[in-house]
């Protein structure tokens, strides 16, 4: 299971790029209000070993140490994203943080792109509401159109309602980049004909600007789950990619 430094990276991907990594979880542990099957973090029963959370001045000074150390080696970034050991929105710094990171990239990377992984379940509060949407790439998980079916992939903390979740992420106008995982088990299927549509009404609903479809692709908690290949994605995503949506998909 994956457990991140605060400050980790840079690691390079084809999508990102050189890629700085920031975790406002704990370095050894997990926290998350959503305990999805396919967490590449564990379950959160596995991760409550370490439960300090970093705060801003210390995850400042981690930074900009880091990108002081790459300017100095001349290694490129092209990109720092926020993911890591759970729910970064759940850091109670979140809002001061992104304001620091962001003078910190335009100080020492200005052409590198900051990007944050949400599962969207804190993007009703103003505050963090307003840090997502003054980062370039506020990528907010949804999973599924149903409670019934969020509860068994991404089995969140109480009160989730994907109503709510909707609702909030309307107020993006569409400048967000939508971001669900499609997967199979014996319980249900992700491309079933009834969640698909009521997953591409929201997704016509939200207009995101980009939506970025994924499947499994490292050993998950939950046993017995697959996968789909690209062609299969490419298939049942098509009624979206022919009415225009900036549809990305990635086996
Ligand atoms: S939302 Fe992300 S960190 Fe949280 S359990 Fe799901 S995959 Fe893991």
């Amino acid at each position: 299971m994956v457990r991140e430094e605060t400050v980790f990276g840079p690691i390079f991907s084809r999508r990102l790029g050189s890629s700085l990594g920031i975790n406002l979880l704990p370095v050894n542990g997990k926290i998350c209000n959503f305990d999805c099957i396919y967490c590449e973090c564990g379950w959160n029963k596995d991760g409550r070993d370490d439960t300090r959370l970093p705060r801003a001045a210390e995850v400042c000074e981690a930074l900009e140490a880091k990108l002081k150390r790459l300017v100095d080696d001349g290694t490129p970034v092209d990109s720092i994203t926020f993911s890591g050991d759970g729910e970064s929105t759940l850091n109670p710094d979140f809002p001061q943080i992104i304001d620091d990171t962001l003078a910190l990239r335009d100080r020492y990377y200005p052409s590198a792109k900051v990007s944050v992984l949400s599962n969207a379940t804190q993007a009703h509060r103003p505050d963090v509401f307003a840090a997502l949407r003054k980062v370039d790439n506020p990528i907010m998980k949804l999973d599924a159109p149903t409670n019934e079916l969020v509860a068994k992939i991404n089995q969140p903390a109480a009160g989730y309602d994907v109503g709510r979740v909707v609702e909030a992420l309307m107020q993006f106008n569409g400048d967000f980049i939508l971001q669900t995982m499609f997967l199979k088990s014996k319980d249900f299927d992700s491309s079933s004909p009834e969640t698909l549509s009521g997953w591409m009404d929201i997704v016509r609903l939200l207009k995101p600007r980009e939506v970025m479809a994924y499947t499994i692709d490292r050993p998950t908690p939950e046993e017995g789950l697959q996968k789909f290949t690209v062609e299969e994605m490419n298939t049942f995503l098509k009624p979206l990619i022919q009415e225009g949506f900036n549809v990305q998909v990635k086996g």
